[in-house]
C-alpha cells in the first residue's frame, strides 16, 4: 500500500471512530486537518470535477481550498450511507468562495443537484442565486452546501424528491461540520426547517423559527425559509419576510444597504 492510501485509511478510521463515539484514540479537528493537508501535499492527485471554484491568492484561502478538496475527496468515496452511496449519481459536496464571509446550508441535493453534482442549481437554487445577487455578491462569493451530501433516495421513481431522515443528517453531519470549520464564515443562513434541524438540532415550525439569529459554535446563524417554500408559497408578505432576514444578514456583515435594496421584494 502506498503511503497516501495508507494514511487516507488512518483518516476514514479515525473519523468513523469519532463519529461512532469511541472515546479513544482521541484524534482533534487541527490533528485531522494536519494530516489531510500532509496527505495533500504527498498526493500529486488534481480535485475532483465540481472542485472548489474559489481562485483565492491569498495563502490563507488557498490552504482553505486544499483542505476542502481533500474533505471533498473522502466525500466522493463515502459509503456510509450504503442506501444512498448506491443511489446517488454523484456526492454533492459544496460550492463557491472558499474564505467566504457568509455561507448558505440547505438540506440535501435533489434530482437536478443529484445530475449536476452542484448545490442549489434547480428551480430553488435559481431562486437563491437571486437572492445572493439583489444582496450585492456573486454566487461565486459565498458559499453554498447541505446537510447531506447524496440525494435522498426515492425508490421505484427517479423523480421527486425527500427530506433527509435524522439518521442520514446525524452521519453526514461531520462533513458539514469540517467545511464551516475549514470556511469560518462570518455569518451562516441555515434554509428551511431541515437545514435547522441538521445545523442546531432544533424542530419547530418555521413561522417561530425564522427571522432570528441564533448561534452555531460561535457563529451568527441566521434562519429563513428554503427557497423552494418560497416557489410554492408565491405571496409578496413570505417574499418580503425571506428578504428582510437577508437584510439582517447584510447589516451583521456591515454591508451596506441601498434605498433600493431596501424596497426589494424578491
Ligand atoms: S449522505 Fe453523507 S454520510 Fe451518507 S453516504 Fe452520502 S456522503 Fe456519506
Amino acid at each position: 500500500m502506498q503511503f497516501p492510501q495508507a494514511l487516507e485509511t488512518v483518516l476514514e478510521t479515525l473519523e468513523r471512530m469519532r463519529d461512532e463515539g469511541t472515546q479513544r484514540p482521541h484524534a482533534s479537528r487541527s490533528a485531522f486537518n494536519s494530516l489531510q493537508q500532509f496527505s495533500a501535499t504527498r498526493t500529486i492527485e488534481k480535485p475532483q470535477p465540481h472542485a472548489q471554484t474559489a481562485t483565492v491568492n491569498e495563502p490563507k484561502g488557498a490552504d482553505k481550498v486544499e483542505q476542502l478538496a481533500a474533505v471533498q475527496k473522502r466525500v466522493s468515496g463515502c459509503t456510509k450511507c450504503p442506501h444512498l452511496a448506491s443511489s446517488r449519481t454523484q456526492t454533492v459536496f459544496g460550492v463557491g468562495n472558499a474564505d467566504a464571509d457568509l455561507m448558505f446550508v440547505g438540506e440535501a441535493p435533489g434530482a437536478d443537484e443529484d445530475a449536476q453534482g452542484e448545490p442549489f442549481v434547480g428551480r430553488a437554487g435559481q431562486l437563491l442565486t437571486r437572492i445572493i445577487k439583489a444582496m450585492g455578491f456573486p454566487r461565486e462569493e459565498v458559499y453554498i452546501a447541505n446537510i447531506l451530501k447524496c440525494r435522498p433516495d426515492t425508490p421505484g421513481s427517479a423523480y421527486g424528491n425527500r427530506p433527509p431522515t435524522p439518521k442520514e443528517m446525524q452521519t453526514c453531519r461531520p462533513y458539514l461540520m469540517e467545511q464551516i470549520d475549514i470556511i469560518q464564515p462570518k455569518v451562516i443562513v441555515a434554509l428551511g426547517a431541515v437545514a435547522v434541524e441538521g445545523l442546531l438540532g432544533t424542530r419547530a415550525p418555521m413561522r417561530e423559527l425564522r427571522g432570528r439569529w441564533n448561534s452555531f459554535n460561535g457563529t451568527p446563524l441566521m434562519i429563513t425559509y428554503h427557497p423552494a417554500y418560497l416557489l410554492r408559497n408565491q405571496s409578496p408578505s413570505e417574499k418580503r419576510k425571506v428578504w428582510e432576514d437577508m437584510m439582517h444578514v447584510l447589516e451583521r456583515l456591515e454591508k451596506p444597504i441601498s434605498e433600493k435594496q431596501r424596497n426589494y421584494f424578491l
